[in-house]
């Protein structure tokens, strides 16, 4: 794919964007349980480029392959089940509430999942909170 390519930007429909960065052949799914290493090692990869919109700013996967997109009882999201996982959440929602001076304001985290980041954050001193709707209407 070439940046000059005149391609739609799903956000704006704006056709000036341009590509920063390919990958062909990489895991589409970071969040399903498989049964092995070896249906994971087998699972289908797409390929990614990503562009720029010179319009609005947007960043999207060009060649995104939606139907390599798996939603499924198999999707799982969280990485809380890790303690290694979560000390280093913990760390990194301390880090940012220090850094960007959160103690006592609202904190949205948009895509939270079950909202496990954003519960850290709260508990680093950043709150009061609020949350993605989306997992208590399902
Ligand atoms: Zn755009």
């Amino acid at each position: 794919m070439r940046s000059e390519e005149r391609i739609a930007c799903p956000a704006c429909g704006g056709v000036e964007s341009t590509a920063f960065h390919d990958e062909d052949a990489i895991p589409t799914n970071s969040c399903l349980l498989l049964r092995d290493r070896g249906e994971a090692e087998g699972y289908p990869r797409g390929d990614m480029t990503l562009r720029f919109c010179l319009g609005c700013g947007f960043i999207w996967n060009a060649r995104f392959g939606a139907k390599l997109s798996e939603y499924s009882s198999r999707y799982e999201e969280t990485q809380g089940f890790s303690e290694r996982f979560n000390d280093f959440a913990r760390d990194l929602a301390k880090r940012w509430v220090e850094k960007h001076s959160l103690a006592g304001r609202t904190v949205l985290e948009v895509g939270c999942g079950k909202g496990e980041f954003l519960e850290m954050m709260c508990e680093a001193g950043g709150g009061p909170r609020d949350r993605d709707r989306s997992e208590r209407s399902s």
